[in-house]
């Protein structure tokens, strides 16, 4: 067995609460019918019958209670899931916009990239040395952008004078903070050796031999990002830096949900909103029956929990739209789950304040059937600050806490409404709040929204910032 890591992956279980937990890299989120159909199979026979999509696009399996066989890592294996040196199998999902390919408006189709940087990953077993958590993003500039996650390397291409480049972007000073533009400008040809030259810089500047390894951001913050690069790139690229870079900012990318024209004439693909990302196996083998019968054989999983089926033709449309609605899952982008996101609570986490998964799910029901949204709002339901379920800033933060009385303990929530001009979760409104009370508060906030937004364009998180904490509260009053 491969040495530990405090990170899950198909060859590193995990114990969590509810039994162990095994995390499935998917590269770029796609998935073919035969690996997922496998993938049922293993969460039917060890497992708790379902499997989650991760904000990482990955797929866990949770309450595992008998062990995988290595028949079946091996029958996985040959499917193409897990890499064949289980050694750098833990390495953080690969990520790209889910849409990748089929964007009308992206400046290059990203899967090959993400692919060439698999398997130049597996093909160099030193780099199981990296940190668990290194992690690439590779962004199309479409759409649906991967630009707002936090990754340690970000790749986001560019249309200059009708040639195409990515920006180079990394993450470093403050945990959290999203990769920043170096300024350097690559051609599609340069972007895998420089991702070699910057994870082998990394081996270069780490004890490998730590349990703990430090982030990408750590060893980046200690050599000051100008050496990083002139270490990794030299002069070569670093003398080609332009002076213009540009920031980004978080953003929550739910236009995927609902029905959507591809880039392919008379194809259309459509965002399927998955409850808190979880997928029961029937509903699994359901999609696949979908895909291979209607669509072409694939399923893309989104780092927003959620997922695509690709390539409708405009004929089956309405075939495909009815086979979704009986599986029980819906394509609404009003739907309030299609942006709600809950880590795994007290039921799967030691570290949990609350249930937020039966928490968030409560909440979503009431709000369905007492206020209609017109566009997605993310409400993140997190059980401690970690906030493992997201990482970027959430529309509405319901943050678990407990709060000690003379003989008890009671479970409630602190609560953040985003706000771009700060960091991790925006400003905190109130600071205890029992579930009873966060309902009628929740539905309260969207009301207030929706009544004193300056127009339907207003984002939340823009109306948010247009107020202070005062002004706010006295609205909600
Ligand atoms: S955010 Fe905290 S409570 Fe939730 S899964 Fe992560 S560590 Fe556990």
């Amino acid at each position: 067995m491969p040495a530990f890591t405090a990170c899950p992956g198909l060859f590193y279980a995990t114990p969590a609460q509810d039994g162990i937990l095994t995390r499935i890299r998917i590269p770029g989120g796609i998935i073919n019918n035969q690996q997922f159909c496998a993938i049922a199979d293993i969460a039917d026979n060890c497992g708790g019958g379902y499997v989650d999509v991760t904000n990482r696009a990955n797929i866990q399996i949770r309450e595992i209670k008998s062990e995988i066989s290595n028949n079946v890592y091996s029958h996985l294996q040959s499917l193409g899931i897990g890499a064949n040196n289980p050694h750098v199998d833990h390495i953080r999902n690969i990520m790209t916009s889910p849409t990748a390919g089929i964007d009308a408006k992206e400046v290059i189709d990203t899967r090959p990239f993400v692919q060439a940087w698999d398997e130049y990953i597996c093909n160099y077993p030193q780099l199981g040395a990296l940190s668990a958590k290194f992690s690439v993003s590779f962004d199309g500039g479409g759409q649906v952008s991967v630009q707002g996650i936090v990754n340690d390397i970000s790749l986001n291409a560019v249309l200059i004078n009708n040639a195409v480049y990515f920006r180079l972007c990394l993450s470093f000073g403050e945990k959290g903070k999203l990769p920043e533009d170096t300024g350097i400008l690559l051609t599609p040809d340069e972007c895998l050796p420089v991702l070699a030259a910057l994870a082998a810089v990394y081996l270069q500047y780490t004890d490998t031999t730590m349990r703990r390894k430090v982030r990408l951001r750590e060893v980046i913050n200690n050599l000051g990002v100008d050496k990083y690069l002139d270490l990794a790139l030299g002069e070569k690229f670093t003398s080609r830096k332009s002076l213009h870079s540009i920031s980004t900012s978080p953003n929550h990318n739910y236009s995927h949900v609902g029905i959507h024209r591809q880039k392919q004439p008379q194809l259309f693909y459509i965002g399927v909103v998955l409850p808190l990302g979880r997928l029961e196996t029937w509903q699994i083998r359901g999609l696949v029956n979908i895909v291979e019968k209607l669509g072409n054989g694939n399923i893309r999983l989104t780092p927003w929990q959620n997922l695509l089926v690709t390539d409708i033709p405009a004929a089956k449309l309405v075939e495909v739209e009815t086979e979704i609605v009986t599986l029980g899952l819906s394509y609404s982008p009003t739907n309030i789950q299609s942006a709600l996101v809950a880590c795994s609570g007290k039921r799967g986490c030691a570290s949990a304040m609350t249930e937020t998964k039966d928490h968030a799910l409560a909440l979503a029901n009431y709000i369905q059937s007492h206020i209609a949204l017109e566009q997605p709002i993310n409400i993140h339901f997190s059980g401690c600050s970690k906030s493992c379920a997201q990482q970027n800033q959430g529309d509405i933060t319901l943050l678990g806490v407990a709060v000690e009385t003379e003989n008890q303990t009671l479970p409630g929530y602190q609560v953040y409404l985003g706000d771009g001009s700060l960091q991790k979760f925006g400003r905190q409104i109130y600071d205890y709040v029992s579930f009873a009370e966060l309902p009628q508060l929740i539905e309260k906030i969207l009301r207030v929204y929706k009544n004193q937004r300056l127009n339907l364009d207003e984002t939340f998180s823009n109306f948010i910032t247009r107020h202070d904490i005062p002004e706010l509260k006295q609205l909600l009053n």
